[in-house]
């Protein structure tokens, strides 16, 4: 059996309206080259100005991660050659970074676990390089160069592809509910590098690859997934792990290799001499305190108290910012049952939009559509059963859940003499039966139920039909 050992690195893009250490806007999607200045593009004699905005931001992190907050941080260069880096160093943090030390609780499957986030460090973003333009020949868009990140290096403490993705997931929910970044992923504004090795339990720690730039929640966990099978294969049949840089295709669904440890760059580390120590008073990290908005483990707390969510369900549903928001609209126009609202978003909401890979956000039916079902379940106008049939057909058409319901005459049946009446004929057409169950054999009353469901089209009542089954069946 091994064990996986599973790191993190993400990069975080920082919603500054000016660059890191420049003025120009970072605007995403502007004409090429259009936001770069002088200082991006690396002319000589130009001297880096420390956006205070970015610091603040990568405080807010610090503190909503219970991190220590350095009193002095130094910018490093990280120098490396590359077309899309004009200066050739990209400003980072290396000795002393903004924020270290700090940790998140994760729950995976009922069980929690934290995980260690060893620093969180500032850095400028490159530029991008556009390949196979005209001709194969390449391009260069110096309008993210200079954008300024956080990027957040976890310890090597998570064991499976979900852990991972649950704390990318919170990680990404945090930064967004702080209002730090975008998180948009598709631009790029969130990615992350997977460290994945594999060991016997209680041994030490394998030799690890290294996953580049996975910029979706589902592509990093197909991205272990693989890579843990690719070097299963290795170790089991006696080879060794090379500790490499991989990319991901997620067209194949597999890692291929970027470049090993020998080709690794040697960065040459060394404090910018442009830039002074960033000083951090106790002062400014109060303030930035008292200052920061509802966190997701506060917002769990708050829909246990608010809403009487089960654990496990106020955990997942505040585990994203985007699943909240659309909990917290459909709570806002049900007035009770906010346990079913949840179940429901979680199971059916939830697993639609896996299924059509897209973020809740971006969900064709809104909650308040989704609320209107739940209100029509309470009133025991549908049943549960008819309510995911008409989410599931207004998700496909884009249809109104009322038209839905009206066209389709989609309602449940309450009525006490025709429910009677149905329950009556079932049982006389299975006399043996209800023999059984007068001889103690409960479990039939399903059978009943599901008989009558079956020929009223799933359109009874089931609270009323069972009242009304226990009636003929046990005189109650
Ligand atoms: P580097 O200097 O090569 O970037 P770091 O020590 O900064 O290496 O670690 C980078 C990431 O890799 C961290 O998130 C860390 O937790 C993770 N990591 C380190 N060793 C392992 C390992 N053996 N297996 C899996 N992840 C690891
Ligand atoms: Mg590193």
């Amino acid at each position: 059996m091994w064990e996986t050992v599973i790191g993190l690195e993400i990069h975080v893009q920082l919603a500054t309206d000016s660059k890191l250490f420049s003025s120009s806007s970072t605007n995403f999607g502007s004409e090429q080259n259009t936001q770069a200045s002088i200082i991006d593009l690396a002319m000589p004699g130009v001297l880096p100005v420390l956006n205070k905005k970015a610091v603040n931001m990568a405080i807010m992190f610090g503190l909503a991660v219970d991190a220590k907050i350095a009193d002095k941080s130094i910018f490093a260069r990280k120098n490396y050659f590359y077309p899309d880096l004009p200066k050739g160093y990209q400003i980072s943090q290396y000795e002393l970074p903004v924020v270290y030390d700090g940790k998140l609780e994760i729950n995976v499957e009922g069980k929690s676990k934290t995980v260690g986030i060893t620093r969180a460090h500032l850095e400028e973003d490159a530029g991008k390089s556009i390949h196979d333009l005209f001709d194969g020949e390449s391009a260069i868009d110096l309008n993210r160069a200079g954008t300024p990140l956080i990027e957040i290096v976890s310890e090597p403490d998570m064991r499976s592809a979900k852990e991972a993705v649950t704390y990318l997931k919170k990680i990404h929910s945090i930064v967004k509910s702080l209002g730090i970044s975008d998180g948009n992923m598709e631009e790029g504004s969130f990615r992350c590098d997977a460290n994945i090795s594999l060991r016997k339990p209680g041994e030490d720690f394998g030799i690890r690859a290294e996953i580049k730039n996975i910029n979706s929640f589902r592509f990093v966990e197909n991205a272990i997934n693989y890579e843990v099978g690719r070097q299963q294969d290795i170790l089991e049949s006696g080879g060794a792990v090379n500790q490499e840089t991989r990319l991901y295709d997620p067209k194949k669904d597999e890692t291929r290799p970027m470049r090993s440890k020998e080709e690794a760059n040697d960065y040459r580390y060394f404090p910018d001499p442009d830039l002074l120590p960033v000083e951090i008073t106790e002062k400014q990290i109060s303030e930035i305190k008292k200052s920061l908005p509802e966190l997701p483990d506060a917002k769990k707390e708050r829909f246990i108290e608010e809403y009487g969510l089960k654990n496990a369900d106020a955990e997942i549903l505040s585990s994203s910012l985007d699943l909240s928001e659309y909990f917290e609209k459909a709570s806002s126009n049900v007035s009770s049952k906010f346990q079913l609202l949840a179940n429901f978003i979680l199971s059916e909401v939830v697993g639609l939009s896996n299924k059509h890979n897209l973020d809740i956000s971006k969900a064709p039916v809104s909650s308040e559509e989704v609320a209107k079902l739940i209100t029509y379940v309470s009133d025991e106008k549908i049943s549960i059963k008819q309510a995911k049939e008409v989410l599931n057909e207004s998700w496909q058409n884009k249809t109104d859940v009322d038209e839905i319901i009206k066209s389709k005459s989609i309602e449940q049946i309450s009525n006490i003499d025709l429910l009677s009446d149905e329950a009556k004929k079932i049982l006389e057409k299975h006399p043996k039966e209800v023999q059984d169950y007068k001889n103690g054999k409960d479990k039939l009353m399903g059978f009943f139920v599901g008989q009558v469901m079956k020929e009223t089209q799933g359109k009874a009542n089931p609270k009323a039909l069972n009242q009304i089954l226990n009636k003929l069946l046990k005189g109650e």
